[in-house]
């Protein structure tokens, strides 16, 4: 019997992951080389393969071979058992909200997304909140429908994006940054900035930052005969497995160091997907779906190695010959300085490492307030203003530069948030952990990252979705996350760089 079974998951597997593998491509081509004229008739595609998927995912005997499996799980090896458990797990969230909530669900976001647009463009807020608040009533329905004995809330939320994280926990984690960062960023406005900022007012050639990012990529080691890059209006990285990883970058002329940066980022992400075990391979577990995890090495590689004072020792002249006049008198301690400026400023995607967290925090208590009906959609816009007074000082001087800022309320994604701050947190535990079997930051300096990424890969990408992230956490550095090294990582930093006492 386990064998028919498995059997028959094995089959529907196979063409689960084919539909999915065009739906990477198929996404990817709409973001990077796709006409526009294009758009809707693939629109139509995605809608036919979207019902093939559904028909599979939700056929009886896949449901019933899923299910067997599961309740005789004790038969199956460790790694199985393990991808039985993640399948069983999003079939049951799928199978629990009603398909007419779903429906409702997808209609009203195709519809929310080009108001919230609309809403920024215009800077009213009006146009957007009808549908805000139908989404929030959505995901209000959906939390209650999707909860177990062991989740309730918005803990249903927060464990989709982040297996094992709950609101207690992550409440413990912003109040100790709220407690720590907040009296340390306003030293820090206090002082006055003594580097020379000239040089980031010119414009720098798209064609250099480009072969500027192709050195990165050398730098990295990213391995292109098993990804590409493109360009697109917003940087991601996406692939299917392994042997397919891709991702995109955005060249604006007046930014040079947005490109570098962004490069390195999703490079992070991509260096990940590459070193997930080719064992692993054709699996359910053959990627990374944890998002802080993720993030955490993303944000590794863009702050903790990227805006290092060691990675630009080394890397510096190269980035001064490629712009030769422009960075011709800019020191390497004044380019140093400046990717590390920090600033209370009103845009979460332009803030500075040690501000960011914040912006997170921000959005993470707003958030949960919303799902626990302690706030109202109409209320939003204040709430939001007054959030960022209190915690960076600064006035919100439109809703535009506010609360209409980040696409991700309009597609319902809550619980999605607060990943980003703890994915920087784990970085910095991660990098504890490593500094204890190697010198890192000498590594930081090295012609490539090969010996970082080596760590990196035996420690956390070669598990992909095999292990839990808090496993994988505390088994690659000896402890549950623990928020101290994050804190203290940036404190040394800052402190140091803006010679506080
Ligand atoms: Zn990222």
């Amino acid at each position: 019997m386990i064998n028919e079974q498995k059997k028959k998951y094995f089959e529907t597997r196979e063409k689960l992951h084919a539909l999915n593998h065009a739906f990477v491509v198929l996404g990817w081509d709409s973001e990077t080389e796709a006409p526009i004229a294009s758009h809707d008739k693939r629109g139509d595609v995605i809608g036919t393969l979207s019902n093939m998927y559904n028909d599979l995912l939700f056929d009886e005997k896949y449901v019933e071979a899923v299910n067997y499996l599961h309740e005789n799980k004790a038969q199956l090896d460790p790694l199985f058992r393990r991808e039985i458990e993640i399948v069983k797990k999003n079939l049951d969230s799928t199978l629990k909200l009603p398909k007419e909530l779903l429906f409702e669900n997808s209609v009203v976001c195709a519809k929310a997304s080009p108001a919230w647009v609309e809403a920024k463009t215009k800077n009213d807020f009006s146009i957007f909140a009808p549908y805000l608040e139908k989404i929030v009533d959505i995901s209000r329905q959906m939390m209650k429908y999707l909860e177990t004995d062991s989740l309730k809330g918005y803990d249903v939320l927060l464990d989709q994006y982040e297996e094992g994280m709950t609101q207690a926990k992550y409440d413990e984690f912003f109040s100790l940054l709220k407690e720590e960062l907040v009296p340390l960023i306003r030293q820090i406005s206090e002082k006055e900035y003594s580097h020379n900022l000239k040089f980031t007012k010119l414009n720098y050639s798209i064609d250099k930052q480009k072969k500027f990012a192709k050195y990165i990529a050398e730098v990295m080691c990213f391995d292109y005969d098993r990804g590409l890059d493109k360009e697109s209006e917003h940087p991601f990285t996406s692939g299917n497995s392994r042997y397919d990883v891709r991702l995109t970058n955005h060249y604006y002329e007046d930014m040079f160091t947005s490109s570098i940066f962004s490069m390195i980022h999703e490079l992070g992400h991509a260096t990940f997907e590459q070193q997930v075990s080719p064992t692993l391979d054709g699996t359910a577990l053959s990627g990374c779906s944890a998002m802080a995890l993720h993030e955490s090495q993303s944000r590794f590689y863009e702050n903790i190695v990227g805006r290092s004072y060691e990675f630009w020792q080394t890397h510096y002249s190269k980035l001064q010959e490629t712009f030769k006049e422009e960075l011709a008198n800019v020191s390497l301690d004044d380019f140093y300085h400046f990717i590390n400026k920090a600033e209370c400023s009103l845009i979460r995607t332009e803030a500075d490492e040690l501000t960011y967290p914040l912006h997170i925090m921000i959005r993470y208590d707003i958030e949960q307030k919303l799902l626990n009906k302690e706030v109202e959609v109409k209320d939003l816009p204040a709430v939001w203003n007054k959030a960022y007074k209190d915690y960076l000082g600064v006035d919100v001087p439109s809703d535009t530069l506010g609360v209409l800022q980040d696409v991700h309320w309009s597609g319902g994604s809550f619980g999605y948030f607060p990943t980003y701050a703890l994915g920087s947190a784990y970085s910095a535990q991660f990098y504890n952990a490593m500094k204890k079997d190697f010198d890192v930051d000498g590594a930081f300096g090295e012609e490539n990252l090969g010996k970082i990424n080596k760590w990196l890969e035996e420690h956390v990408h070669k598990f992909g979705d095999s292990k839990r992230p808090v496993d994988i956490l505390k088994d690659a550095t000896g402890e549950e996350f623990n928020p101290k090294y994050y804190i203290e990582y940036l404190k040394e930093k800052y402190t140091k760089l803006y010679n506080l006492k």
